[in-house]
């Protein structure tokens, strides 16, 4: 058997070129051109070559792009203020604040300031709590979100299946065991903790993975047929590597998202998407 691989490149160019013709439409009636800034704080370079692949991806789409780049020895008081301006500039409509931050800067408390009409990475409780009782508007994590397109366009039924989502992170693990059982999905949720992980994982018609350890799940942890998400992206000498074996996985799975080309370019479409609702949100008023 050889499992269907998802092409999330050809999916994120589809939503693209949809969403530049909304985002060019949209300009064109209210004036505005959906704008997201991007707080970095230091020059770790990461994190800066994560902050110019948003640009860029923003340049895709037409969204505006904003770096605000603060120096690494910011404090706390002032990365809060420069955060409080953004929230308060009405041409800034989505707002991401880049990880890491420098020791000393409170990550939590820099979240629980951000204004959740501008949250585009979904991380505030407020958005997190509306997910949790679907309760709109809110934001959804881009990545989650890229994951729940791309088993949407694929035709998979939701209801009634064995959901296992391997990780329970804010921004990748929680939000798409939420959406999964929002489809209907019966979901566990598996960590660092969970005992007997392979079983748990053999149980999934839908397995997710989110865990940042390469090639962790084994073919033979993947039950015959699944469907198979991996959201895992790490750095090594060989590559950018997700969290589940490959080979196994082709072997095994039904249908498998791989790491290059699966979620990851969905969720830079996702992300843009976002941009545009915030912009919607900012004209409704
Ligand atoms: P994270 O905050 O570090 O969370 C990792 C999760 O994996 C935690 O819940 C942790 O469990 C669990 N875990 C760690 N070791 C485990 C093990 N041996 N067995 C089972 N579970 C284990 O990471 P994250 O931000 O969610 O990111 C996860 C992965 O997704 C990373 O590779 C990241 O680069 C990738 N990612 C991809 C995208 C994308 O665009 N595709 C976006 C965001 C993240 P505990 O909670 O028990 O510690």
């Amino acid at each position: 058997m050889s499992a269907q691989i998802l092409d999330g490149r050809a999916l994120s160019k589809k939503i693209k070129a949809e969403l530049k013709e909304d985002i060019a439409a949209f300009a064109e009636e209210y004036g505005v051109t959906p704008t997201l800034a991007v707080l970095q704080v230091g020059d770790d370079s990461a994190v800066a070559g994560y902050a110019r692949a948003i640009g860029k991806n923003c340049k895709s789409v037409g969204v505006a792009f904003r770096p605000e780049v603060m120096s690494g020895d910011a404090t706390q008081e002032e990365v809060a203020a420069r955060l409080d301006e953004l929230n308060q500039d009405p041409e800034v409509h989505g707002i991401m604040i880049l990880d890491p931050l420098p020791e000393g800067i409170d990550d939590g408390a820099l979240i629980l300031a951000l204004n959740p009409r501008k949250d585009v990475d979904g991380v505030h409780p407020t958005n997190a709590g509306r997910l949790s009782q679907q309760r709109p508007p809110y934001f959804v994590p881009a990545t989650p979100l890229g994951g729940m397109r791309l088993l949407e366009e694929a035709g998979i039924e939701f209801k009634g299946k064995q959901a296992v989502m391997v990780g329970r992170s804010d921004i990748v693990g929680k939000p798409m065991a939420l959406l999964l059982l929002h489809q209907h999905c019966t979901v566990t949720i598996a960590h660092s903790r969970t005992v007997d992980l392979p079983g748990v994982c053999r149980t999934a018609d839908i397995l997710c993975v989110g865990v940042g350890r390469p090639e962790m799940v084994k073919g033979d942890w993947i039950k015959p047929g699944a469907v198979v998400i991996d959201f895992g992206t790490t750095y090594t000498a060989d590559g950018l590597k997700g969290d589940v074996d490959q080979e196994g996985a082709r072997e095994v799975a039904g249908i498998f998202s791989p790491v290059p080309g699966g979620a990851g370019p969905v969720t830079n479409a996702m992300l843009m998407s976002n941009v545009l609702a915030a912009a919607k949100l900012a004209v409704a008023g």
